[in-house]
């Protein structure tokens, strides 16, 4: 039997291991991809220690639902016109083909699923694709950055360009300047806010914010913080805020910091309660809170083009480089924020 490696997490225990599992065929609708690289992601990390759980339930599951590489065999009924060979990245998830709105053949799916979590993803020698999941790449966009596009950046871009709908010369705030974080600043950039701020308690993450192009980056502990906001904006505050950290005390601070009319978008995720601390102020400003949830097919494709017209370089998100055989050291050195990855990369 042909047989690959593949990051396998068996789920009733959380053990991870890279082991030999067969090569899969791919069925009708479906390709197989040769995996070119795969990014290792927080939410990979909070996988293997159990705090977070496939929502079909499954015995065992290959993680990566950050993926790129190319067609190897097509499988029999597919609708486009793929051929071995074709460079693509993965959408990190699919409709579930089941829900009221899959029946009607409507958007959105009511129950998607991941990639690398409710079915085998791309920390393998090869992963299967559905056809409507493949998002061709230009041949000079590397693999490695293509692979980060589905969720590392496109949740943060989805987040700014759509959920907090930025329009050019807003005043935006990014707390927590992370793997999601620090896009949210490049995207809120492109998207042309100004100024903006970064958020982040910790020195070295605050100067890695200024050089992806944030214009000013503050400790959220500093006692002038409130001040700081207001002299970057003019006395104004923020028309966006962005929590990418997931804490309540970063909602509580950006809910004070707010403009007439600012919103504050949720990306991080908390099960915490919510705290408004002046709720009449809140009202006063006609404010908004908006929950935020990864991204949508558009987004990546969106995001395909911008790369590859060279208007948003992914190189500097790039950290490192593993062997798949290594993927429980890249876990580690993501878990332990050794040398403060943005992204690392496994490579089959
Ligand atoms: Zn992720
Ligand atoms: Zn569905």
């Amino acid at each position: 039997m042909n047989t690959m490696l593949a990051g396998r997490l068996h789920v009733p225990g959380a053990t991870f291991r890279v082991e030999e599992v067969p090569i899969p065929e791919p069925g009708p609708g479906e390709v197989l991809i040769e995996v070119k690289a795969a990014g290792v992601c927080l939410s990979d990390v909070h996988l293997i220690d159990g705090s977070l759980k496939p929502f079909v339930p499954v015995e065992t599951v290959t993680l990566g639902h950050e993926v790129a590489g190319v067609i190897h065999t097509l499988g029999p009924g597919l609708l486009g016109d793929w051929a071995p060979g074709m460079r693509v990245a993965l959408q990190a998830g699919q409709s579930c083909g089941r829900c009221a709105n899959c029946a009607m053949r409507r958007a959105p799916c009511l129950s998607p699923h991941t990639r690398g979590v409710d079915y085998d993803g791309g920390w393998a020698a090869y992963a299967l694709a559905r056809e409507d999941t493949l998002a061709p790449i230009p041949d000079h966009l590397p693999f490695d950055q293509a692979a980060i596009i589905p969720d590392a950046v496109s949740t943060p871009y989805a987040a700014i360009v759509d959920t907090g709908a930025v329009r050019p010369a807003q005043a935006v705030g990014v707390w927590g300047a992370g793997g999601l974080g620090i896009h949210g600043i490049r995207l809120a950039r492109l998207a042309g806010a100004a100024p903006v701020i970064a958020v982040d308690p910790l020195a070295g993450a605050r100067d890695r914010a200024l050089t992806f192009g944030a214009d000013l980056a503050l400790d959220p502990a500093d006692p002038d913080f409130t001040a700081a906001v207001r002299r970057a904006t003019g006395g104004r505050g923020l028309d966006a805020a962005f929590d990418f950290a997931g804490a309540p005390a970063v909602r509580e601070q950006a809910a004070t910091v707010l403009h007439r009319g600012g919103i504050m978008v949720l990306a991080g995720l908390t099960p915490h309660p919510l705290t408004v601390t002046d709720g009449t102020r809140f009202s006063w400003n006609r404010n908004e809170i908006r929950g935020h949830y990864g991204s949508s097919p558009e987004h990546v494709g969106q995001l395909i083009r911008l790369a590859a017209m060279g208007r948003l370089d992914l190189g500097p998100s790039i950290t490192d480089h593993l062997p798949l055989a290594d993927a429980a050291e890249a876990v580690r050195r993501l878990e332990q924020k050794a040398g403060d990855p943005i992204r690392l990369i496994l490579v089959p």
